[in-house]
This record gives structure tokens, sequence and C-alpha cells, in this order.
């Protein structure tokens, strides 16, 4: 059975690397083609870290290569541009085709730049390239800042507007307001002058963690020097401006937009049944609504809550949905009925700065000190499974 996995995230790379694993173990008759854009495997989760100096570049990638080495798994690399479920082909950019007998959907989500001008005038944090872009424009703008003498344009270069209150508009808010200290003293940018603005459409930041949280989390960024902006929609993004509903602007050197994601428009265009963001509709098994050998999963997959919604994309559910259909494909080679997929809540914890973050584990609010010491240790754990898969 040849199975090809696109996208080597959370999802794809443990589908492929607890395949590989049951192969070797129950000498199953399959083989994994892991397909990715990039050589390397993103920890999507610490890009905020990668955008503000706060971990080394290579700390926030693995390369394929070296993850993948001794586990029999064929890495593709290649931007998968067209599927064609019919045929049973995957089309990549540069002309190749991929044919198989079970395909796993896991190409994530992107940035959904839902107002006019924001995909032209601000910058998205998504993967490593766009992590890399906005910490070379931060470090330019206050490197500049530093001989800017006219007041007005000293206010402008000084300001980052982050627009999005979710996991990035957080992380990102809470690392930067640390970050400017050691930025200002490198580049003799005025302290004084840093301005953050944290910008979200709703009454609440961080929607899935619960008022509680959104209320803590204002709290504690303001602490941190953020300006919070709630109910502020943006209607226009121009260059170095936000034009909002009521009719304010603000302007600002640096806008960052982190206001919603979408799975990609190939999985819409390949005839694929998709919800209002075209994430993939699939059923119990994962499996693609309609689709009787294509499955999808992590946030490219829209997956039953069990409460009449969806789960939210995060890093958890991603991982433990690879780790589930890896389960059920091998199940499946072996002859054995899959067992459907049960999804349950773990929790979530944001980082709001280095020294402070926020979440619930197993429904339980954590704050402060044990947040940050959680979310290290979720980060340890992840990275022991996949280096030792
Ligand atoms: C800044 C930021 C902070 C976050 N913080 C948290 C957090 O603290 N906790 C948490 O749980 N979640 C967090 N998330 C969300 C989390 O990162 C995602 O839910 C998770 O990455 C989803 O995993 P995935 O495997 O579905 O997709 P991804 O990890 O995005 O992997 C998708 C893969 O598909 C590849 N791909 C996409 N399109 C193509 C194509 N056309 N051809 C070839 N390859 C392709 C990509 O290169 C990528 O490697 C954060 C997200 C962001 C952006």
């Amino acid at each position: 059975m040849r199975i090809v996995i696109l996208g080597a995230g959370y999802a794809g790379l443990r589908a492929a690397l607890d395949l590989a694993r049951f192969r070797r173990e129950q000498q199953l008759d399959v083989t994994v083609q892991l397909v990715d854009q990039y050589p390397y495997h993103q920890l999507i989760q610490l890009l905020h870290l990668t955008a503000t100096a706060g971990i080394t570049d290579q700390k926030s990638i693995y390369q394929l290569d070296q993850l993948l080495q001794g586990r029999d798994i064929e890495r593709v690399e290649g931007r998968v541009t067209a599927i064609q479920p019919l045929e049973r082909v995957v089309r990549l950019a540069d002309g190749r085709a991929l044919t198989y007998d079970r395909l796993v959907l896991a190409l994530g989500s992107e940035t959904a730049f839902n107002a006019p001008g924001a995909r032209e005038h601000a910058f998205p944090l998504h993967n490593f390239s766009h992590a890399i872009a906005l910490r070379k424009h931060i470090v330019s703008q206050f490197t500049r800042a530093a001989s800017i003498t006219d007041p007005t344009e000293l206010r402008i270069t000084m300001t980052t507007a982050i627009v999005g209150g979710g996991y990035t508009g957080c992380e990102l808010a809470g690392e930067l307001a640390d970050w400017a200290d050691d930025l200002c003293r490198q580049t003799g940018a005025p302290r004084k002058e840093v301005r953050i603005a944290l910008i979200e459409r709703e009454g609440h930041l961080l929607p899935h963690l619960g008022p509680w949280a959104s209320h803590e989390a204002v709290r504690r960024l303001e602490r941190l020097g953020v300006n919070i902006f709630l109910n502020t929609p943006v209607t226009q993004v121009e260059p170095c401006l936000l034009r909002f509903g009521d009719g304010r602007i603000l302007r600002a050197g640096t806008i960052v937009w982190g206001a919603g994601v979408r799975a990609p428009a190939l999985l819409a265009e390949a005839g694929f049944p998709t919800d209002r963001i075209g994430r993939v509709l699939v059923d119990r098994y994962l499996r693609v609504s309609g689709q009787a050998v294509v499955f999808a999963i992590g946030d490219c997959a829209a997956v039953a809550n069990g409460r009449g919604g969806f789960l939210p994309p995060t890093a958890s559910y991603a991982v433990r949905q690879g780790a589930h259909l890896a389960q059920a494909l091998a199940d499946e080679a072996r002859g054995v009925a899959p067992r459907p997929y049960e999804p349950v809540e773990l929790g979530e914890v944001v980082s709001l700065g280095p020294n402070d973050a926020i979440g619930n584990a197993l429904g339980v609010p954590v704050l402060g000190y044990p947040a940050v010491m959680l979310k290290r240790g979720i980060e340890e754990y992840y990275r022991a499974t996949i280096e030792s898969a």
C-alpha cells in the first residue's frame, strides 16, 4: 500500500514517523512518502520567538533529511499545486506527479488576509521565512529610528501594530515588549518611543480559552506596555496605516497580520467538501467526506468536536490526529477494522513574553510561572517524540 502524506508539519510528520515505526515493528506492506515544500519541519508554535530573536533560528526548524535518517520514509521536496482524486494523482509545481493508494492531507493553514490591503502592506507570521523577514524589518525600523529627529516620523517608525488577538498576536506582542529593551540598547533607538498595539475585532483576546483568560491576558500584556484595542475591526490597510471601523486611524511602521487562518485553496479546488475557511470535512475516521482513500488531519481538516462545532486549529490536536491516523492505516494494512477518532481536550498554553503564560491544563486554568514551565515541558516533550520516534 503506497501512502502519500502531504505536509511535514505537526500532523503529517507524526503520521509519517508512526507509520514507519509500525511498518518496521509489524512488517507491514506499506511505503510512506512525505511531501513538503520546504526541506525542514517547522515548529510553528515558536515562530514568534524567531521573529523577536528569542531563540536561535535553528531551534524553530528541523532539517527533514536529518530527522528522517534511517526511518524508511521517502522525503519528497516540492510544492503541491493540484490533487486529482479520481485519478489518485498529486501534482507538484515542478511537473512531477505522485500516485497513491491512500492520501493524507496535512497541509496546515495559511494567514487569512481578510481586509483590503492586508496582503500587500502587512507582515504575516505563519512560516519560518515570515519570521525572519519580520525580524529583519523590526531591526531595521529600530536602527533607522536612532537617527530620526522628526517626532511624527519617529513615532510611526517605533510603532508596531499587531492585528488579531489569538495565539499569534498575543505571543508576538508579549515577546516584542520584552525584546524592545535589548533592541533599543543595541540600536540606540529611544526606549520611551516604543509602542506596541494589539488590535482585536471582538471584545476579547484568546477566544478558545474563555472570558477569564481574555481578562488576564489584557491585564498582563498591558503591564508589559502593550496597548490593547478591543472591539476594533480593521477595515483597510495602507502603507504604514490602519483604518478602523469607527473612522479612527493608526500609523505604524510595522504592521503584522495575525487575524485568522484558512486552509490552502487547492483543497477546495480538488473538489473536496470544505467549511467556510476552506478546511476539508471529515468523518469520525478522519476520512474526507465522500472519499474512500483520502484522509485529512491537522489545521486543514474540519473535525467535529462532538458539540456541534469543529475542533480549534492547534498543534496538540494536529499531532494526536497524525498519531491516530497512522494507527488506523496500520490497522487497515493488517486487515483490522480501524477505531474512530475521539478528540480529547488536553488544553492549551499561550506565552505572554518569556516570563509569563496563560492557559488551561485539562480544563484547569494555569497562569504565570507554572504555565511557563508547562509550556516549556510541552515543547521538550514534543522535541523528544520526534527526535526519538
Ligand atoms: C505564530 C503562531 C503561534 C502558534 N502558537 C500555538 C501554540 O502556542 N499552541 C498551539 O497548539 N498551536 C499554536 N499555533 C497553531 C499551530 O501552529 C497549528 O495548529 C499547527 O501548526 C497545525 O499543524 P499542521 O500539521 O496541521 O500544519 P503545519 O504545522 O502548518 O504543517 C503544514 C505543512 O504543510 C506544508 N505545506 C503547506 N502547503 C503546501 C503545499 N502546497 N505543498 C507542499 N507543502 C505544503 C507546510 O510547509 C507545512 O510544513 C500557532 C500558530 C502560529 C502561526
